[in-house]
């Protein structure tokens, strides 16, 4: 199908993607900023693209690059709960593939490059604040070793459209930019959903037509392309696609949102096309790291229900793969495939304590007491504000059970300076403030006296039992005396502290060596407890310095994020931490 049509809102049958014929040139297309790893991937070097005056129009998609045949993909998916019908790229434009020597094979796309035939109402172009996220994130992630598409260079221009960033009914001009990202394979979930009843498709003629159907070709593509492995080790069809689904759960799938709830990362609109089918975190939208560490954190402004929630987006993932299996029916048994899912979560869990085992520093043999040691350092960092990325990264100076004397006075150094990032008795009030109306929570607890039945089962609902926690916190933390909260948050620390190193004292059986197992937790911790994370508001600086013109904030930030578990940033960076400078800058997006 060619978009020789009027691009705009109406379905585009029987395709799961279009050819685009004219390009829609930005004006006066300049870089902003490049990531070298990732043109390495093309073989392309800085110079390369530095020393061709039109590079900036070749990798903006406002200048077609020598063989490219660009095209829009055609997808579906399941938008907060809710099939949406066809999606696909709306913004995006594929050109082509670039097969590296040295780096295997890459899609490439430009994000922002105008309308397709999938834009609907919007208008394909993307801005500058929404790209120098999607680019530094996209190689944030790569660079703490989680699986993400890659994005090699961000470009802007003197193409402006109009957008109201804060919601405030006045629209204003930005720059459009566009981003140039790399993956294996952008195919999606939601690459599979396009064929959930619709007709259309039966006679659609792809490459090995007659020997399958289009969804089933599609299929073959991404298991003998991307999961080479399984398709050499299954002959029987079925069994392939079963060994498929497995390792989209497994390896893909619950590993990466193990790794994401492991620094704090929230992508905030976890609907099935915008699930790789290769387990990389795709497209970045209103994500956000977790500041202080809080299971309800939601990042999306419009995700009132907290659907997509820090917490939640494990089982979301699980959801989501659901879908997946009913787009893949007529390849998959729906009752195997039903306990490859019911495999999920102990999966993912165990994905989970391992890298948070790593977190801690527990290199040797793993004890039952261990998630439970987690969870209670998770609930105290909750309880007392704690930064996420600082107190994992603070937590390599508790000296080991044999350093110091025992007792307080060894791990009140390192109780410190957890308590120094922490948030004041002030702002724990504000972030336990319940955000259901008076009103309504007045009823609940009148409920509670009156009809203890009916009480039981709304306290039940996640979002009353919430509410009901968070008033329950607020009431204690306006009761009780300052000095006192503070004293006790000390002593709890202390204790968890104290813990911790009673764990740490039984990693040696007496059989190993000593020094080299206290040097294996510090390397293996300061390994996978970033120093630097993407903070909003530290996006936010880069992006009112690059709106002003200034492009330098991004290029250091992106060198910063290149070495996330390096110490040489850290301080400058991990600045205030305000809870209404969070709230401001979620608004942004
Ligand atoms: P997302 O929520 O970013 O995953 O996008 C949902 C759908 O909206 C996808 O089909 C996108 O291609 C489309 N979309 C997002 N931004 C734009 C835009 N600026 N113009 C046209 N379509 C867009
Ligand atoms: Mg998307
Ligand atoms: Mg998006």
């Amino acid at each position: 199908v060619d978009d020789s049509e009027e691009p705009g809102s109406r379905t585009v049958p029987a395709a799961c993607y279009s050819r685009i014929r004219t390009l829609q040139p930005l004006i006066r297309p300049t870089f902003v900023a490049q990531s070298l790893s990732a043109l390495a991937l093309l073989d392309l070097s800085e110079r390369d693209v530095l020393s061709n005056p039109l590079a900036p129009e070749y990798l903006s998609g406002s200048r077609l690059l020598p063989g490219s045949e660009p095209a829009a993909h055609c997808y579906s998916g399941h938008q907060f709960g809710l099939f949406a019908g066809q999606l696909g790229d709306g913004a995006v434009m594929y050109l082509g593939e670039v097969e590296s020597g040295t780096h295997g094979r890459w899609e490439i796309q430009v994000k922002g490059a105008g309308v397709t035939p999938y834009s609907r109402d919007g208008d394909g172009r993307k801005v500058l604040r929404s790209s120098i996220r999607e680019f530094l994130c996209s190689e944030a992630m790569a660079a703490l070793g989680i699986p993400s598409t890659r994005a090699a260079s961000l470009v802007t221009s003197d193409l402006y459209v109009t957008r109201d960033p804060l919601n405030s009914g006045r629209r204003i001009p930005e720059r459009c930019s566009v981003v140039l990202r790399l993956a294996p394979s952008f195919i999606r979930f939601g690459s599979f959903e396009i064929f959930l009843g619709r007709d259309d498709f039966s006679g659609l003629q792809g490459p090995s037509a007659g020997r399958h159907d289009i969804r089933a070709q599609l299929l073959d593509y991404v298991i003998e392309a991307f999961y080479p492995y399984i398709q050499q080790t299954h002959s029987n069809r079925k069994d392939r696609n079963m060994a498929f689904f497995r390792e989209v759960r497994t390896r893909q799938t619950a590993k990466l949102v193990a790794q994401w709830q492991c620094v704090g990362f929230c992508h905030g609109v976890l609907n099935t096309d915008n699930m790789s089918i290769l387990g990389l975190t795709l497209d970045y939208g209103p994500f956000g790291f977790m500041d202080r560490f809080d299971p309800d954190f939601v990042c999306n402004n419009s995700d009132k229900r907290g659907r997509y929630s820090y917490q939640a987006q494990p089982s979301m993932c699980r959801w989501n793969l659901a879908r997946l299996a009913e787009a893949l029916d007529s390849e998959l048994d729906a009752a195997e495939a039903g306990a490859v899912l019911d495999q999920f979560m102990p999966t993912y869990e165990a994905f989970y304590l391992c890298i948070m085992r790593k977190k801690l520093g527990l290199v040797g043999k793993e004890e039952p007491e261990d998630s439970e040691l987690i969870s209670d350092l998770l609930r105290l960092m909750h309880n007392t504000g704690a930064d996420f990325t600082n107190t994992f990264r603070l937590l390599s100076r508790v000296p080991w059970p044999d350093e110091g004397h025992s007792g307080r006075a060894t791990v009140e150094p390192v109780v410190h300076l957890i308590l120094e990032q922490c948030a004041s008795i002030e702002e724990l009030k504000v972030a336990n403030k319940p955000t259901m109306e008076d009103r309504e929570l007045a009823m609940i607890l009148s409920m509670a006296q009156t009809n203890p039945v009916m009480f039981g089962m709304v306290a039940d609902r996640p979002a009353v039992s919430q509410q009901l926690e968070l008033m329950g916190r607020l009431k204690e933390l306006l009761e009780t005396d300052e000095d006192e909260l503070k004293k006790k948050q000390r002593g709890d620390w202390i204790c968890w502290v104290s813990r911790y190193r009673r764990r740490l004292a039984r990693e040696c059986d007496g059989t190993g060596d000593l020094s080299l197992i206290k040097k294996e937790r510090l390397s293996v911790m300061n390994s996978t407890n970033p120093s630097v994370v993407l903070r909003n508001y530290i996006a936010q600086n880069a992006i009112q310095a690059a709106e002003n013109g200034d492009f330098s904030e991004v290029n250091t930030l992106l060198k910063v994020l290149e070495n996330p578990y390096s110490d040489a940033f850290a301080e400058p960076l991990d600045g205030p931490n305000a809870c209404g400078e969070k709230e401001q800058n979620n608004r942004i997006l």
